[in-house]
């Protein structure tokens, strides 16, 4: 079975490998959220290197289009 990496922020498809797996970074969903997204595999999201050069703010940019954004912030603003 053929594994591929498929960016959540531009839907781009790689197949994985050694040198390709490695520069995707990964983002681990906090426990208990619930995202029907494509790119989604188990808990895991997978960005390719592309996105995460041109969107510094890529985990927050991408929690945030989630629904999942601002847990942090949110605390903070409570306190
Ligand atoms: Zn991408």
């Amino acid at each position: 079975m053929a594994l591929y990496l498929h960016c959540a922020i531009c839907n781009r498809k790689q197949a994985d490998g050694i040198i390709s797996g490695t520069a995707w970074a990964r983002l681990e969903l906090p426990p208990g959220a619930e995202v029907d997204h494509p790119a989604l595999k188990g808990s895991m999201f997978r960005v390719c290197p592309t996105c995460q050069q041109r969107h510094p703010d890529w985990r927050e940019s991408l929690l945030a289009s989630l629904g999942l954004g601002g847990s942090n912030q949110a605390r903070a603003e409570a306190q």
